[in-house]
Formats: structure tokens, sequence, C-alpha cells
């Protein structure tokens, strides 16, 4: 389901939205092959006009992870099922999994007492745990499993003595999470500049972490700055950017320097979408520009444009995107091209709450 998992479209009937759109071989191919086999169109300087669409986009494993919990848990305990947070940082589909049920809340004091919460896949901090517990809710825990590997990583440092820094963005729900397991031995880093007031007890005994969904050249920037400081500063045990955010950004890369304009279909408070903006401009791009929706481009971003670069953050269903190439296709960029670098595969399971209810329910 995710986009690691195949090519092209599909919707499931069992959960009839769109966000239930999935992708399943073939489709996807067929949907370039009947855009390109529009006549192709030329400007007036003779350019032709194309799209590049970057791949891979869209959906990563753990918000087809996260986005499944909430379809499930609406379908195995019945509606109302409470979300801490946005389930992911999109807007559709917040709206979709509203529309059939979900209630989506920002603390847990806003859960009645006793009923079904799902922790969304940005992460909490442990004490979020214990407000569940203490308030008898039906807890179930979609947080992407690798951001738990950066949780557990805190942990584990902090546990043995060292001072961690942190490098994401203030105020990201992942950040809050992830220095809530050790707020005494964590210090946020958010950006080059402010790898100057960090202070730590013992120069020989720092790491860095990081959020998942930052800018990797930015990232390795800040380290540099930090290095230059901290000499002996620690990389983590493995990346903790993870690797949709890389890849998106490693195509969209590879595309924005052949584009005149890039649109990255996705929230203002997706952070993965604002750092693929922001890599296409680094990387070439004329300009970027990031919309929810089709309506939301404007003509005047295309003026003069003959080459158009398309990709999406990793909570956005693949639907959004088709329709942006409706919308260009009718402006006469009818010419699409995927560009792929890289396939992706990866799939998590459902936390174990939910498959032993799942089992359960299948059973009776
Ligand atoms: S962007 Fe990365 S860390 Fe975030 S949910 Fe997707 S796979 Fe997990």
């Amino acid at each position: 389901m995710g986009a690691g998992r195949g090519e092209g479209l599909t919707t499931s009937g069992a959960v009839g939205s769109v966000v239930a759109v999935r992708r399943q071989s073939g489709t996807g191919a067929r949907t370039m092959a009947a855009v390109s086999d529009t006549a192709e169109t030329v400007t007036g300087a003779g350019a032709r006009k194309r799209v590049l669409l970057a791949k891979p986009r869209g959906y990563c494993a753990g918000v087809d992870r996260a986005v499944e919990v909430v379809e499930k848990a609406l379908d195995l305990y019945g509606a109302p099922i409470y979300v801490r947070k946005q389930i992911v940082h999109n807007r559709h589909v917040v709206e979709t999994l509203t529309a059939r049920g979900a209630i989506f809340v920002e603390e847990n004091e806003e859960v009645p007492e006793g009923a079904t919460v799902v922790f969304s896949a940005h992460g909490v901090a442990p004490e979020v745990y214990e407000q569940a517990r203490e308030r008898n809710l039906k807890a179930i825990d979609a947080t992407c499993p690798l951001v738990t590997k950066v949780h557990q990583e805190a942990k584990r440092f902090a546990n043995d003595g060292y001072d961690i820094v942190l490098i994401g963005h203030e105020g990201h729900e992942e950040v809050i999470g992830t220095m809530g397991e050790a707020p005494a031995s964590i210090q946020l880093v958010d950006g080059p500049d402010e790898a100057e007031k960090i202070q730590v007890k013992d120069p020989s005994k720092v790491v860095w972490l990081s959020q998942t969904t930052l800018s990797v050249d930015e990232t390795m920037e800040t380290v540099d700055r930090l290095k230059q400081k901290l000499p002996l500063l620690q990389a983590p045990p493995s990346d903790d950017i993870c690797y949709a955010t890389q890849n998106r950004q490693l195509a969209v890369k590879d595309i924005a320097s052949r584009c005149d304009v890039v649109i990255v279909v996705g929230s203002v408070n997706s952070s993965n979408s604002q750092r693929l903006r922001e890599v296409a401009v680094d990387a070439g791009a004329r300009a970027a520009y990031l919309v929810d929706f089709d309506h939301e481009i404007s003509e005047e971003w295309l003026e003069g444009a003959t080459t158009v670069g398309l990709t999406s953050g990793a909570s956005v269903p693949e639907a959004l995107v088709e329709q942006v190439l409706a919308w260009l296709a009718e402006r006469g960029f009818t010419d699409v091209e995927e560009v792929t670098t890289a396939e992706e595969r990866l799939t998590f399971a459902l936390p174990p709450e939910l498959r032993r209810d799942l089992k359960a329910a299948a059973r009776s």
C-alpha cells in the first residue's frame, strides 16, 4: 500500500475513501501512456511542454501504516475513534478520516475516559502514554517504527551518560516526542546557526541525532558546524533521516535542474514536503511551490515554463498527484516522463495491540 509496494492506482472498496487509494502494478504506467498519447503541445518558441514526475514520491511505509491504523480501528471498533494530533501532516487525509468518524484532538484530556485513541505517526513522549493509562484510554500507537528507532537511540545514549544534540525543528511533534524520552540529556539545534549555543558536560561523550524528515544537506551543514565546536561529536549508529525522506529528496534533486518550476504536493505543516520544495530550488529549479490541491496552482507560476517538475511529500495520497497531472494536461503539459531514482518496497506491520484485536475479531 505504500510507495514501495508497486505501481499504479486503485481504490480499496473496504475503505471506500480517497485515503484508501492504493498503488498496484501497471495502472500508473497506463495513466502516463494515456497522457502521453494526446497531441504533443508546442509553445510559441517551439519547445515541448512536459512534466518530469519524480519517483519515489508520496506515501512512505510509516504514513501508509498510520492511515491504515485509523481505518482499521474505525472498521473494528466503530466511530468515533480519537486521534491525538494529525495522524499524518496532510489536510486531505485528515479531512477524509474525519468524514469517516475520526475525531482529531490535541491532547489526551479531550478524549472521553475509556475511549480509543490513536497516537500519530510522529511519535509521543513517554508522559503521553502515562496520561492515557491514567484516563483508562485504549491507546493504539501509530508511531512510525523509524521514529521509534530514534527514541530508542535517545534513551540508550542518555542512559550511557551522553549529551545528545538533536537536530530538528523546534515545536515539531516528532521533536517534542523524542526530547521527551530524555529531557535532561537532549539539547535541540534548529539549523546550522544554532550550533554555537550547545554546552556539554563532557566533549568526548556527545552524539547527534536528528528528526527523520530534515534536509539531508542542511543537516550535514549543521553537523559540520557542531564539529567545529565539538570535534569528538559522534554520529548516530544509523541514519536518522529516514529512507523515504532521503529518496524523495534525491528524486526531486535529479529533476530540479531540468525544470522551470517544481510543484510539490503537500501540506504546509508537513516537514518533508517543505524540505522537498527547498531542495528543488537549491538544486536549480527556477521556482518551487507547495500546494495541497490542484486548484491552488496559479496559472502565473507556469508563464514561460516548458518543463514542470512534480513530486509529493511522504504523507500525500497519489490521487492528489493525479489531479495535478490532469490540471497540467488541461494547460498543455501533456508529455509526462516519470523519472525513477529508487524503488521502495518497505512495509511495516500494524501495531501489535491492533493486530491482536483484529485476530480476535476474525476468530469470533
Ligand atoms: S517520513 Fe519516514 S519517519 Fe516519517 S512516517 Fe514516513 S517513513 Fe516514517
